[in-house]
């Protein structure tokens, strides 16, 4: 391994050499404030693909979805359409673009996206740009006007930094990373309270726990019970709090060491949707779901337009159409994996295609 390759691993390394091993919340701040900060994430010649990137027709369903949403709000004449760590822009570009069907709902937009990477920011201006509409940035949801508010955030909460906790004999410990041999290394450090859900827990087990998606959910919680509104929250992960060890890190669509290269790969940790449905319950919210992406997709219509874009188009195209759809929505791609959870105010009713079929 060679720790010295980046201006973050050294960083991190002076850190732990001056004050000792740092927890592994804060190495993966470091490691997300730096990559953002950096170089291009996203696409084929990237590190990873997102769902907006493989295809617009996620992106549509999802502005399908937002403006049967605004009419539930009752078609309110100003209303916040917020997007939670928007990457390139292109899901935001997608959903503006499918909005326009419904006549007079454009012109009540006031677009705000929470981002701190300032590169990323200039990248979603240039991108929205086309579509006439201004752009608010935000560090939090907290400074999001009081209006009603549409929102989306997709593979944002698994980028927000994670706590993980370690059982050793019979206690749990906060899990550090160290500075061993010349290497960054995991070590024990403190006795720490686990969450109830824990358990006793054995020997080893690793559980994970995440302040700042509390935050950020309660956040959101509380201005959509103050100010109404309704929204997805897209990632992967589980649908129950279980114990398990998915700190990730992915540099060129390959899985790599997640200490291997701090700030130059795509470190993120699975979203607990049973903690997060919590956390936004709490800070008075109602939800639904969650629904696997498959589902969520399907419902919303996506093979229908896979169809109609299909008519047009050469067989090359119509090749690459199924093989986007199938990304989307395949059980073993990221049709089961990825999990769709809808958030409302009080009183809304269940938005499609949360509510019971049968009903
Ligand atoms: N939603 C996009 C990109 C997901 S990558 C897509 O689907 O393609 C994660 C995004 O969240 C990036 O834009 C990153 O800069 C942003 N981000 C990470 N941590 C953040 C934080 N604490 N606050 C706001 N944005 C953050």
């Amino acid at each position: 391994m060679n720790t010295s390759i980046s201006k973050t691993a050294n960083k991190i390394i002076a850190m732990i050499e001056n004050d000792g091993p740092v927890t592994l919340e804060r190495y993966m701040q470091l490691c997300v404030d730096a990559y953002y900060g950096g170089s291009e994430p996203f696409g084929r010649s990237g590190d990873y693909i997102t769902a907006p990137e493989v295809s617009q027709m996620f992106g549509e369903a999802i502005g399908v979805w937002m403006a049967t949403a605004w009419q539930m709000l009752g078609s309110p004449k100003k209303c916040n359409l917020v997007e939670l760590g928007p990457g390139r822009g292109t899901l935001m570009a997608d959903i503006l673009r499918t909005v326009k069907i419904l006549p007079g709902l454009t012109e009540t937009l006031q677009l705000h996206l929470v981002e701190t990477s300032y590169k990323l920011r200039d990248m979603q201006k240039q991108k929205l740009e086309e579509f006439g509409v201004t752009v608010c940035f935000h560090d939090s949801f907290a400074s999001i006007p009081a209006n009603p508010s549409l929102f989306v955030a997709n593979e944002f909460f698994d980028a927000l930094p994670i706590r993980q906790l370690i059982k050793t004999g019979d206690v749990w410990r906060e899990r550090m990373i160290g500075f061993e041999n010349g290497e960054l290394a995991f070590a024990a450090g403190d006795i720490v309270e686990p969450p109830e859900w824990a358990g006793d827990g054995n020997d080893g087990d690793i559980i994970e726990v995440s302040p700042a998606r509390q935050r950020a959910a309660s956040m959101i919680a509380e201005h959509v019970a103050a100010n109404g509104g309704a929204g997805l929250i897209i990632d992967y992960g589980h649908e129950k709090s279980v114990a398990g060890d998915t700190f990730q890190a992915v540099s060129k669509h390959k899985f790599v060491d997640v200490l291997q290269m701090p700030g130059s790969c795509d470190v993120t940790a699975h979203v607990d949707f049973e903690q997060l449905g919590k956390d936004l319950v709490a800070g008075g919210a109602e939800i639904h779901g969650p629904k696997s992406q498959g589902e969520f997709l399907i419902a919303m219509g996506l093979r229908e337009r896979e169809a109609m874009l299909k008519k047009k188009a050469p067989a090359r195209v119509r090749i690459n159409l199924s093989r986007q759809a199938a990304r989307l929505v395949s059980d073993k791609q990221m049709g089961l994996l990825f999990k769709v959870l809808a958030v409302t105010s009080h009183g809304l009713g269940k938005p499609h295609p949360f509510g019971d079929p049968n009903a």
